[in-house]
């Protein structure tokens, strides 16, 4: 597992990582969701040792990146897929990494298939790649150990649809047989189809974890109808607090049943009753961040 615990950076008085704690477990895909610039990459080059913390620590199975003895064999890392040799063919960054963690030459081709690059695409120098072929060789590289923990940022950048359901795949595979994913992501979608657990950072603060559907419940339900006003007002007569949105929509922390409930009790004709989740983390996201993204806009 990864562990967080008390994490800060301070950059010349600017505090990109602030007192940050969270654990990503076993056998789940940990989802880092922040807008741009809100200390994702930074949380996680402290976590691989690239970057020094200014306090509290960050360890994996235990023990700090720096500790470890041959840390590909236990963490697969892609922080950014472009940092690679640029002169060298895929073949011989796979290869070089092999030799370094004292693997077999055959993990190489094992990798190159697994990531779905053609021997001659292998071949070629990785100046010449594509984003995405760099994505499929930068997971290729964390995966060539064999490890059980994988720390990846932005993986999904520049790859196609294609390659994002591929990823997925491979991700929440590598989950299921017991592995600890933790992926970061400022776009939404890619983290909700993905994550079992969210880590939602914002302005170097964490502002929300737990499990997917945790997050999602707390989303509360949204509800629509003929009369909003007329709802909302017998809402508040039934004890049940709402608020009634520009679009005409009513929000409450109350179930659906028993807004449906009380919309039949005041004969109130409903267009539309759902769980605010089937609206995707969109909204809590939007709502989690949305002071944190207008004070990193000003900055
Ligand atoms: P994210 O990955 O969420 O987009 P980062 O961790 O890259 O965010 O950056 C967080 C903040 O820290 C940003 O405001 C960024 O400009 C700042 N930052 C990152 N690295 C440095 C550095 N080496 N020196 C100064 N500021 C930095």
């Amino acid at each position: 597992m990864i562990t967080v615990e008390s994490l800060t950076r301070r950059y010349a008085g600017f505090t990109a990582v602030d007192n940050v704690s969270f654990t990503a477990l076993p056998g789940r895909v940990t989802g880092f969701l922040g807008p741009n610039g809100a200390g994702k990459s930074t949380t996680m080059r402290v976590m691989v040792g690239l970057t020094v913390p200014t306090s509290g620590s960050a360890t994996i199975n235990g023990e700090r990146f720096a500790d470890l003895p041959n840390p590909g064999l236990e963490v697969g890392v892609l922080l950014d897929a472009s940092a690679q040799h640029a002169g060298r063919t895929g073949r011989e960054i796979l290869t070089i990494a092999a030799d370094t963690m004292g693997l077999p030459r055959r993990r190489v081709d094992e990798m190159l298939e697994l990531v779905s690059l053609t021997s001659s695409e292998a071949k070629r120098r990785v100046r010449n790649y594509s984003l995405g072929m760099r994505q499929r060789l930068g997971i290729g590289t964390a995966l060539l150990g064999d490890p059980r923990v994988l720390i990846l940022d932005e993986p999904a950048n520049g790859l196609d649809p294609a390659g994002i359901r591929w990823m997925r795949d491979l991700l929440t595979g590598f989950a299921s047989q017991g592995g600890t994913v933790l992926l970061s992501s400022h776009l939404l979608h890619e983290i909700e189809v993905i994550a079992d657990d969210l880590v939602v950072i914002g302005n170097g603060k964490i502002v929300a974890s737990g499990s997917k559907e945790e997050l999602l419940a707390a989303a509360g339900t949204l509800v629509r109808s003929t009369s909003p006003r007329d709802l909302a007002h017998a809402l508040e007569l039934a004890g049940v607090p709402s608020t009634l949105a520009g679009d005409g929509s009513v929000r409450t922390d109350a179930d659906p049943a028993r807004v449906g409930a009380v919309a039949l009790t005041a004969g109130i004709t409903l267009t539309e009753l759902r769980s605010a989740e089937s609206a995707g983390l969109e909204d809590m996201f939007l709502s989690l961040t949305a002071d944190t993204q207008r004070e990193g806009v000003a900055a």
